[in-house]
């Protein structure tokens, strides 16, 4: 055993920021930070409070590159040791470049997997930025291979130093220094006992997982001690609603569970979670101010039936998600659906990092047509994912994934990289697809390669619009987004706002970007017919682009009367199923050959004999 002095000093004197992690068994990105030496909290900012119970993800800064942040998530996940060198942020938000070194360490005893987390800060930005040093992929020759061997010996003296350091730091103690509840180490032994009891015949129970819904805001507007009060008085609430018999733990920054055994009454459990969340309803008041901080709640049980019952947390912790995702400060118990859905989404988010590596998106093309000559103007570019076993997948089954897991902008650059080609092919087949449009999420137009990615593309600007959403700018134009936009506009590409109608927009932020196109939202142009509500509505939104100068493209025209009311009202463009849902690159090849362009015929139809009230 080393003696804690020992380890005391590696903790001061040591130049390296070090932290340990206590890692989930089966994926080893899941990780909830546990400490940290001040080496660490002079580089990052973060000391021990900050990252107790936090994910690792604490450490992946906004101006981390999405290519570093990728290959650190499935470094992880593989449990691979790894070195990259990064640009990331400090607690402060400050950037800085680091050496981020991660060594998975195992604890045989209790089986628990641990990482170590090493920073080395650097002083300038590194020549070559991101050095994927996984060793074994980067030995090329014989020196190499020595230097290799050694690294390997001085990382296991490493592992077992720091192995047996983890295990001193956790097992000080049983109890949570601020709250006085239960620790998670603590919580993970009791828990081990419990399950035991249970499979020698004992008593099932149920675990509740609380997780706090506004910690950090309180934190972040009324301080840290604002927040340990905070924590303290839930703990008090948590020991007055329980008994003796129960079990609370902390086990995180503001995560508590408490096993209670299931008594005779379903009741004792329904009752408990109801009044942990609705005591938590009530304001928090700190030195004269107060708040409001609702608890969210995941309830599961234990039974003797289950295959593992270790289970049990990971389903309390599915149904807190739930609770969460049902608007918070309320309650869930756990469901097998419930299992399902995460396995999906867990399956989902590896597929979509392997479709990434793949480039498994293809480019789709839904025409647009001139309102007044029935001609194709443009064709809008829409993603699919031409999954292996799942076939085409529409982008309502997986962008929303892939935007929580930061990878839409990834996404937009792999389907904008097609598409050279494809026009290439259009002009040497001799078919005239005049422009196209394409979207582009936020995170790919806070990117400053998109300018480079459009001029190396080859596609003449003249020829690309470029297609946002009305969230762009709700969400505060940003420096570089702004520049982007100026750049591209400087290049000669068109920027049309997408979805128009459905985000909030204010006039002032409209005219902040100034798109030269305004697409009005299908979910305004479907009732245009019969409702005169929505006539007035598109008619206000169309007068409005109008008097800034721009052109209107009705979304979601899908008969031949939409098209009619569309075009007379005043939009110059129409889109929609009626004149072409979405079709691949050669499918829209084929229709641009038989038709000649001409996707419809405005004129063929009288307007007045089709309803006599058509505005004018
Ligand atoms: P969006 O940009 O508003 O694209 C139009 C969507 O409406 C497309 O759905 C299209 O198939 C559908 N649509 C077109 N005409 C009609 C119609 O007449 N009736 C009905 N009911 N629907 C119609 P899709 O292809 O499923 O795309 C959904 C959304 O996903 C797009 O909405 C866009 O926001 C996003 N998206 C698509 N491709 C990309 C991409 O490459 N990058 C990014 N960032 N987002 C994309
Ligand atoms: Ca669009
Ligand atoms: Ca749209």
């Amino acid at each position: 055993m080393i003696p804690p002095q020992i380890i005391d000093q590696i903790s001061d004197k040591s130049s390296e920021g070090l932290a340990l992690a206590l890692a989930s068994d089966e994926d080893g990105a899941i990780m909830e930070l546990q400490w940290c030496n001040k080496a660490f909290t002079r580089i990052t900012g973060y000391d021990n409070r900050d990252i107790l119970g936090q994910r690792g993800t604490i450490l992946i800064g906004t101006s981390m590159a999405q290519g570093d942040h990728l290959l650190i998530i499935e470094k992880l996940m593989n449990w691979e040791h790894f070195s990259v060198k990064v640009r990331t942020n400090r607690k402060s938000g400050e950037e800085y470049w680091q050496k981020m070194s991660w060594t998975p360490l195992s604890d045989p005893s209790m089986g628990d997997r641990w990482w170590l987390c090493s920073l080395i800060e650097l002083d300038e930005t590194p020549h070559n930025p991101v050095v994927h040093s996984t060793l074994a992929t980067t030995i090329s020759n014989q020196e190499l291979l020595a230097d290799y061997a050694e690294k390997i010996e001085r990382l296991e003296k490493e592992n077992t130093r720091l192995f047996e350091m983890a295990r001193t730091v956790a097992k000080e103690s049983k109890e949570d220094p601020l709250t006085g509840l239960s620790n998670r180490r603590h919580f993970e032994v009791e828990l081990k006992s419990w399950i035991q009891k249970l499979q020698n015949g004992g008593t099932e129970f149920a675990v509740f997982y609380v997780d706090l819904d506004r910690f950090k805001s309180v934190n972040d507007t009324l301080g840290h001690d604002a927040g340990d009060r905070l924590l303290l008085s839930v703990a008090k609430m948590l020991r007055r609603l329980t008994s003796e018999t129960d079990l609370i733990a902390r086990i995180g920054g503001d995560e508590f569970v408490i096993l209670r055994p299931l008594g005779n009454s379903a009741l004792d459990i329904s009752s408990l979670a109801d009044a942990i969340v609705q005591e938590m309803h009530a304001p928090f008041a700190f030195e004269g101010k107060s708040t409001f901080c609702s608890a969210s709640v995941g309830v599961a049980i234990a039974t003797a039936s289950m295959d593992i019952p270790e289970q049990v947390v990971t389903d309390a912790d599915m149904a807190l998600y739930h609770a969460k995702t049902n608007g918070r400060g309320r309650w869930s118990f756990f469901t097998e659906e419930m299992h399902a859905d995460a396995l999906a989404t867990k399956r989902l988010v590896s597929d979509l990092l392997i479709a990434c590596e793949k480039r498994e998106f293809v480019p789709y093309f839904q025409p647009l047509i001139d309102a007044s000559t029935g001609k194709i103007v443009s064709a809008e570019v829409l993603v699919r994912w031409a999954h292996p076993k799942l076939g085409l997948l529409p982008p309502g089954a997986f962008l929303e994934t892939a935007a929580s897991m930061g990878i839409l902008k990834r996404i937009d650059e792999i389907t904008f990289s097609t598409l050279p080609e494809t026009l290439a092919e259009f002009d040497r087949a001799g078919i005239d697809l005049p422009r196209i449009s394409i979207n582009v999420s936020a995170g790919r137009l806070a990117d400053p390669t998109l300018i480079h990615d459009i001029k190396r593309s080859g596609i003449a600007p003249e020829r690309l619009t470029i297609e946002i959403l009305e969230s762009v700018y709700l969400e505060r134009i940003g420096d570089v987004v702004h520049w982007t936009l100026g750049e591209l506009k400087e290049l000669g590409v068109t920027i049309a706002l997408d979805d128009f109608g459905t985000g909030h927009a204010s006039v002032q932020g409209l005219l902040k970007i100034n798109p030269t196109i305004l697409k009005i939202d299908r979910q305004f142009i479907q009732p245009i017919v019969e409702d005169e509500t929505s006539r007035a509505l598109v008619h206000s939104i169309i007068g409005i682009g109008k008097s800034l100068g721009m052109r209107i493209v009705a979304e979601g025209v899908e008969t031949e009367q939409h098209a009619l009311f569309a075009g007379r009202m005043g939009c110059d463009f129409l889109q929609g199923f009626h004149f072409g849902k979405p079709v691949s690159a050669s499918d829209l090849q084929q229709r641009l050959l038989e038709t000649n362009g001409q996707f419809w015929f405005p004129a063929e139809t009288d307007i007045a004999t089709l309803r006599p009230e058509l505005p004018c």
